[in-house]
């Protein structure tokens, strides 16, 4: 039996979770979760949110499924998602933005893979103040780590069956940085012959995706642009509570919600945990667990199909009676 991470967050992490772990178990797939506490609550016991057990543990079993962690705000903590990647090398930040049956859109058919560099660029953190009226930040841009997000974004095309993969830069402003990406895409790109490649540039991009989001397939990003763009995708699909996402390295894969610990909803038992269920049948496919994460999406669209929703969908159902209605259907 495969042993995978359970980080189950706080707020809203641990109902979703529970929902995600019952489902999973009822489609007949083994699993034997590695619970780990990690959060706003683990500080106040632990000193800090994101304890070395945690690491340990995603280290041991090289995959994850997490649900969203608050880094407790005004105590001097780093970011919990910031340090799980740093200290994991999770490179490429997947999201997968697909829509979903009868979840009301804008736009049908969207079906876009964000891939964003997760290391570099402005969120490298270098920053100075220069004197009271300025400061600057440094933008940060490698060879090495645009080739192994570029070369990341390809693998994925090939492996998914996807035909494009387009590079999203600002390189007619930043020629150097954002060209030195943009370089490194095209060299790239000629290993993958057989994938179509397309360059443009992000304010396009921007309303491009507002206007005919159906024209892009897979999207590889700087760190910045990445961040942003995935938003606005999320956005094109129904939002926060449909909304999957993957931080994946060379050893180690982190599958989680893009949502935060949504803590004006915690408890009450009205949480979505579509997003969350998204990114394990994302999991299982990436543990070659195809036909469980195929019967376990079959499931969840009937019962959106059905017309079972949640409150943020503009449902009624609850978080238990939502996981109870995709269990029928498994
Ligand atoms: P963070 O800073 O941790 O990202 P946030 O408050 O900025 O937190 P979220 O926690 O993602 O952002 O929540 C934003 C809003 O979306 C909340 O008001 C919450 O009610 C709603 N929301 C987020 N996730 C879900 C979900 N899974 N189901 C229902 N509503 C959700």
């Amino acid at each position: 039996m495969r042993t995978i991470t359970l980080i189950n967050g706080d707020g809203i992490g641990p109902e979703i979770s529970k929902s995600v772990v019952e489902i999973i178990a009822a489609s007949g797939l083994e699993i034997n979760w590695d619970l780990q506490t990690a959060g706003a609550d683990v500080a106040d016991k632990e000193g800090t949110p994101l304890p070395e057990r945690v690491l340990e543990s995603v280290k041991r079993n090289k995959i994850a499924l997490k649900a969203p962690v608050t880094t407790p705000i005004g105590k001097g903590f780093r970011s919990v998602n910031v340090q799980l990647r740093k200290s994991l090398d999770l490179y490429a930040n997947l999201r997968p933005c697909k829509n979903l049956p009868n979840v009301k859109t804008r736009f049908d058919n969207v079906d876009i893979v964000v891939v964003r560099e997760n290391t570099e660029d402005l969120y490298a953190g270098i920053e100075r103040q220069i004197d009271e009226d300025s400061a600057e930040s440094i933008k940060i841009i490698t060879r090495n780590a645009s080739e192994r997000i570029c070369r990341f974004a390809f693998d994925y095309a090939v492996k998914n069956g996807r035909k494009e993969v387009c590079c999203v830069t600002k390189a007619n402003i930043m020629k150097l940085s954002d060209g030195l990406f943009l370089d490194t895409y095209r060299n790239v790109a000629n290993d993958y012959p057989q994938i179509k490649q397309r360059e443009i540039l992000v304010d396009n991009l921007c309303m491009q995706l507002v206007q005919n989001p159906t024209q892009f397939d897979v999207l590889v990003l700087p760190n910045l642009y990445g961040d942003i763009v995935s938003d606005l995708c999320a956005g094109l699909i129904g939002g926060l509570g449909v909304a999957q996402g993957a931080n994946i390295g060379k050893e180690y894969a982190v599958f989680e919600p893009v949502h935060g610990s949504a803590p004006d909803i915690k408890g009450q038992n009205k949480a979505n945990p579509t997003a969350l269920l998204l990114s394990a049948i994302e999991m299982l496919r990436y543990i070659d667990e195809k036909g469980y994460a195929q019967k376990i999406e079959n499931a969840l669209f009937k019962t959106l199909t059905d017309g079972i929703f949640t409150a943020d969908l503009g449902g009624s159902a609850s978080t238990t009676e939502f996981t109870k209605a995709v269990i029928e259907r498994l």
